[in-house]
């Protein structure tokens, strides 16, 4: 019987989706339906049938998700499914690896909407109408913090009084998790070694932006923490900064709490830089000679540069680092200032390599650079599809 998986990920104000048959991991549809409670809403759908691929695009109001989620049922038919795969934003402590979905883990899942009130809220909204639809399909919960729940106290700890992680929670989490967990296995398949044999330090740079030091496979340390909003310089977020700037922005401005919250996560980073948060059209300013430009690119790499040399402090040996997300798959000129600098550190940039242009996983390191540097593309929809099939299969991974 064909093994059909279907991965969910429902955001606030829209839903994405992937239908696999997970024998030879083919894609059988895919979608998304944006501006959910808008006017003006839209739908794309991929579906491969026996006539071959058919693309639909509509514009219509969903007035909410529960009909959202009729109109993509509605489309995909009844594909006999084995499993729904649900991504959640924030697993907490509790969850360390895909879970099957039962009424405690709703629970929990809703124990956790203080830490993450923008996701955790809408993943469970998408997890209570595919339950209601589907009554006799296994849905499992995939996190993204679970992959960091390896994390030693020494990296997972803030210093700030005991008592706000004992009553509040409050630590670093690290998020991201699917896309490191895949990127670190393709770079272990590629280099002919058991993942547990690797130390690897993987780079996800996309819109938002994150990295991770694995020891023998597993994350010991990562730059994201309670939020998505620490760490490296993102798209919209400001990554590290010194938190008085908030008391400063209070007491001098009259900013509040939620104003300023939103100004971190959604007016910083590149664009609160210069303007504009896609790093093609920053590169774009930048060549036309605005220096504005150029010192978020500048900036945008020198974070990432600190960030592995404290990872390979943190690491003492390393054997690969991966390049990944819109910008770490794609952009030439951020590898290569990136690396810059660092070949005495170990890390030799092939510049042909670095230039070539294609889809699928390559090196990018020098014959003499001790550690090994690939760009590899990431499917964390796969990933998710993967971790389900193996939590219905074998239980918790
Ligand atoms: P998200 O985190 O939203 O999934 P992506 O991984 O798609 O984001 O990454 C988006 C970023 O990737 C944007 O800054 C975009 O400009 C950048 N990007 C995409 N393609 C290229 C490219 N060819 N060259 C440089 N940057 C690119």
């Amino acid at each position: 019987m064909q093994k059909s998986i279907l991965i969910l990920n429902s955001g606030s104000s829209s839903i994405k989706y992937k239908l696999y048959d997970m024998d030879g991991e083919f894609v059988l549809a895919s979608g998304l339906v944006e501006r959910i409670g808008e006017a003006a809403g839209k739908a794309y759908h991929r579906v491969s049938g026996e006539n071959g691929i058919r693309e639909i695009e509509l514009s219509q109001s969903f007035t909410d998700h529960r009909q959202a989620f009729d109109h993509i049922f509605g489309v995909l038919g009844n594909p006999g499914l084995s499993a729904i795969g649900h991504r959640v934003v924030h697993g907490g402590e509790q969850f360390h690896c895909p879970v099957l979905i039962d009424d405690e883990v709703i629970e929990a899942i809703r124990a956790n909407i203080p830490l993450a009130p923008l996701h955790n809220p809408s993943n469970l909204l998408g997890i209570e109408i595919a339950r209601e639809l589907y009554t006799d399909t296994p849905q499992v919960a995939v996190f993204d913090t679970a992959f960091h729940q390896t994390l030693p106290a020494v990296a997972w700890c803030y210093a700030v009084p005991r008592e706000w992680y004992e009553r509040h929670h409050v630590r670093r989490y690290g998020f991201h998790g699917t896309s490191h967990a895949y990127v670190a296995k393709v770079a272990a398949r590629l280099m002919g070694r058991p993942l547990e044999s690797l130390n690897l330090i993987t780079l996800h740079l996309g819109n938002g932006a994150s990295i991770t030091a694995l020891r023998e496979g597993r994350s010991v340390d990562t730059s994201m923490g309670m939020t998505p909003l620490e760490g490296l310089i993102m798209g919209t977020r400001s990554g590290d900064l010194d938190p008085s700037i908030v008391f400063y922005l209070e007491r001098t401005c009259g900013l509040g709490a939620e104003e300023v919250e939103r100004l971190l996560n959604h007016e910083s980073g590149l664009k609160g830089i210069c303007g504009s948060n896609d790093m093609r059209a920053i590169h774009k300013a930048s060549d036309a000679g605005d220096h504005i430009a150029q010192l978020a690119i500048d900036m945008f790499c020198y974070r990432i540069r600190k960030y592995i040399g404290a990872y390979l402090a943190v690491l003492g040996k390393v054997d690969a680092l991966v390049f990944t997300g819109g910008i770490g798959e794609n952009d030439p000129l951020v590898r290569e200032q990136v690396c810059k600098g660092l070949e005495g550190l170990g890390l030799v940039l092939d510049p042909g390599k670095n230039q070539r242009r294609c889809k699928e996983s390559t090196s990018l390191h020098g014959s003499h650079g001790p550690i090994a540097i690939y760009r590899i593309p990431t499917d964390e929809e796969l990933e998710i599809a993967r971790q389900t099939l193996t939590c219905i299969e074998d239980g918790c991974g």
